[in-house]
């Protein structure tokens, strides 16, 4: 655990280094996307039991349906839960399919057998809407029910802005980009101060935040140029695919375990050219485009 700033504190799984949030402050007790494994999740309900006074109101939000942030919902039952109006009940079942698949692969204890429950959200919130000292922002692209959250000086972004990875567009990339652009808006317009993104190391300042910004508006238009390179040379999609290995990130090939996602994206971004032009359209690409993701 590490307390990046006043009353708030991270838990980082050794999964995907997830960070769980936790804000503590006079009024309220706030966890994001508590995960992952179960001792992990013990040393947070420890962490917090003394603070869980009668006054102090309790909410849960989970930033969107992918499994490694629902899996840690129901070992918190006294807690509001709040999801985006957009949530995606689709994707929830297969993440919670998908959850199922790890814990059987990897023997994971949890106090259920099969699947987990279905999500039952306390609250829904719409973009701009307010919660207590939370201010939530509709932030789709990565899935369609991805929020992002303010407390006061601190942005918590859910799966964007990641130093450990590349945009994962499991979503639809236009909206992907607004979304990127809307990060820049809420750092001019809210004084924030630190940056959460919900996988690897949190960005301490301002230059670093807009870097990261950058960084994943450029990934997307290289994508963006691979893919109209190829079909101005009339190749195949597969050509491209076939190159993923081999596309450089950050000065560097991308490494083999991320290898799939890249190439989802690039064939997402190929669908999404060809879905403009019916005329063009391959059906089996776009069919292993709308295969349950295993993008988290
Ligand atoms: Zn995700």
């Amino acid at each position: 655990m590490q307390q990046i700033a006043d009353r708030i504190f991270l838990f980082t799984s050794v999964m995907q280094q997830l960070n769980t949030v936790v804000i503590i402050d006079d009024e309220y007790i706030i966890l994001i996307d508590p995960g992952f494994f179960p001792q992990e999740i013990t040393e947070i309900q420890t962490f917090i039991r003394p603070w869980e006074t009668p006054t102090r109101q309790r909410f849960m939000v989970i930033t969107h349906s992918h499994f490694d942030h629902i899996a840690g919902v129901s070992y918190f039952p006294g807690y509001q839960l709040i999801v985006s109006e957009k949530w995606d009940r689709a994707n929830e079942q297969r993440s919670r399919a998908r959850l199922e698949r790890f814990d059987g692969e990897f023997y994971v204890d949890r106090p259920w057998h099969g699947l987990l429950s279905p999500i039952l959200s306390n609250h829904t919130v719409r973009d701009g809407q307010k919660i207590g000292p939370l201010l939530f922002f509709a932030t789709p692209g990565h899935t369609q029910d991805s929020l992002s959250i303010l407390y006061q000086d601190v942005l918590i972004v859910g799966d964007y802005l990641s130093i450990l990875e590349f945009p994962f567009i499991n979503h639809a990339t236009n909206d992907y980009e607004t979304t990127l652009r809307l990060f820049l808006k809420i750092v001019a317009d809210y004084p924030v101060r630190l940056l959460v993104s919900q996988h690897g190391h949190h960005a301490q300042t301002l230059a670093e935040i807009k870097q990261r910004v950058v960084v994943s508006q450029e990934y997307i238009r290289s994508v963006r140029r691979d893919v109209q390179n190829t079909i101005d040379q009339h190749l195949s999609a597969e050509y491209l695919t076939n190159k993923a290995a081999s596309f450089e990130y950050l000065g560097g090939m991308i490494s083999v375990g991320l290898v799939e996602a890249h190439r989802r994206n690039v064939l997402r971004i190929w669908s999404e050219y060809h879905e403009a032009d019916p005329r063009t359209q391959n059906t089996a690409e776009i069919n292993y485009i709308n295969q349950p993701l295993q993008n988290t």
